[in-house]
């Protein structure tokens, strides 16, 4: 008899490639099982940010009231619509819930532990296994046209030196354009993370695929998993569109569609569909050398080879997959605000993506409550990209009950039982 222990990951995003890939690593049979294409989800369209800088969560002291206010404008990054959904408003009583210090605090610090991590998991993946996705080391750019709001973000860069050793160096009025010269002239200013990195998402998750296919792991597409099976504590089989399948162990990596299978978990997961946009167009004459958010609107700009990518907003409208225009048009808006150039009339590509957002800003990772054999990777919310290496490699050691490279204690599923 094998002494082979075999996987099923479902989800071919980043988090499920990345499990997929450090399962192959510890020696499991891997089969990644993915509705439509390798990339159909968030892990396609998204900025790209590599960026240990982003380890404050959304909620913090003051989000809620600073909040309110702005969700009746209709030009504000972030998009509530007011229509009967319990679980979105139970999820946001939740969230209000965390808007304290002292949570925003433990949030950050289960953060950074997966955003350092992933930074060198993602060095040594990209040598190792040459993988081409345009990494670039040029840091990333936070712009402000308020100069009350770029002197307030003084606060925010020394408790991230304070806490996580995090460096940002401030670039006053005129001094910014001079860093950044595809931006206009008149910005007050701007903070620059030298440590942050980003890259080009298609061309990662291509990586990903080809490296687990070189170690052995199979990956069907088409394949979507209609109902996981449950026997006694265990997943006995995973029901797909193409057949029932079993394996010593399930990963579940469906992004913000995990809570779909929560009743297995035997936890309700509070994950919500955040839905962002991107538009990703040709070179600039003027190009973007540095990736940019411009703050007062949280629009992000990613240089790319042959263009650059302008992404943002954040709605929750449930689990609708429709591109507003009006959203669309706030993107272009706040570019032709902050850039040089006029952008370009056509685009190559408009899409539309949901962040997994888990109430507290912490991904949820480890053994399913109700299934021993069912480890769940999902909720990286806004930072799915940059921590799906720690994420993986975490499913891996929780699999394989290796001790973990980090602790894994702030992401477990106990905190929703
Ligand atoms: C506009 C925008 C910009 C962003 N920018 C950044 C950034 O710069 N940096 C960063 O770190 N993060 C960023 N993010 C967040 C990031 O994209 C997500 O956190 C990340 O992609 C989540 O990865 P995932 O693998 O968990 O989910 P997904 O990529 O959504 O993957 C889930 C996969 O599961 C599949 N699936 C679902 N249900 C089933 C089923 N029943 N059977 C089979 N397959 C199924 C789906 O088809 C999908 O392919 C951004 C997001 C958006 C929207």
């Amino acid at each position: 008899m094998s002494d082979v222990r075999s996987a099923i990951v479902i989800g071919g995003g980043l988090v499920g490639c990345a499990s997929a890939y450090y399962l192959c690593r510890e020696g499991w049979k891997v089969t990644l099982l993915e509705r439509q294409r390798v990339g159909s989800g968030a892990s396609h369209g998204n900025c790209g940010y590599v960026c240990p800088s982003h380890a404050m969560p959304l909620s913090g002291p003051g989000v809620v009231a600073h909040t309110l206010p702005s969700l009746f404008k209709r030009d504000a990054p972030l998009s509530i619509p007011a229509r009967f959904d319990p679980g979105l408003w139970k999820w946001l009583l939740q969230f209000a819930q965390q808007c304290s210090s002292d949570r925003m605090i433990v949030a950050a610090t289960g953060r950074n532990a997966l955003l350092t991590s992933s930074m060198s998991l993602y060095r040594e993946i990209v040598r190792e296994e040459s993988i081409d996705c345009e990494w670039s080391d040029q840091g990333l750019l936070l712009v402000y046209k308020s100069g009350k709001a770029f002197e307030r973000y003084v606060e925010t860069a020394e408790l991230l030196k304070r806490e996580f050793e995090i460096d940002a160096v401030a670039y006053p009025g005129e001094a910014v354009k001079e860093l950044e010269p595809a931006l206009k002239s008149g910005m007050a200013g701007g903070w620059h993370f030298p440590a942050d990195a980003h890259v080009r998402p298609d061309k990662l998750l291509a990586g990903f695929k080809r490296v687990i296919e070189k170690r052995g792991g199979e990956i069907r597409e088409g394949a979507e998993v209609l109902a996981l099976r449950r026997e006694g504590n265990l997943v006995a089989a995973v029901e797909t569109s193409r057949g029932s399948l079993a394996a010593d162990l399930i990963v579940l990596a469906t992004g913000a569609e995990a809570p779909k299978f929560s009743r297995v978990i035997g936890c309700r997961l509070p994950i919500q569909p955040g839905k962002g946009y991107s538009l990703t167009m040709q070179r600039l004459e003027n190009q973007p050398r540095i990736p940019m958010i411009f703050e007062e609107h949280h629009v992000a700009v990613t240089p790319m080879e042959l263009g650059f990518r302008v992404g943002s907003t954040m709605e929750f409208t449930g689990y609708d997959r429709s591109i507003n225009p009006k959203r669309v048009a706030l993107l272009r808006k706040s570019a032709a605000e902050h850039l040089e150039d006029p952008l370009p009339v056509t685009v190559d590509e408009e899409w539309a993506g949901w962040r997994p957002m888990s109430v507290d800003g912490l991904p949820c990772i480890g053994r399913a409550p109700a299934a021993r054999n069912l480890i769940v990777a999902a909720g990286n919310g806004m930072i799915g990209l940059a921590t799906a290496p720690a994420t993986g490699k975490l499913v891996a050691e929780i699999a394989s009950e290796h001790t973990p490279h980090i602790d894994a204690t702030p992401y477990s599923l106990s905190r929703f039982v």
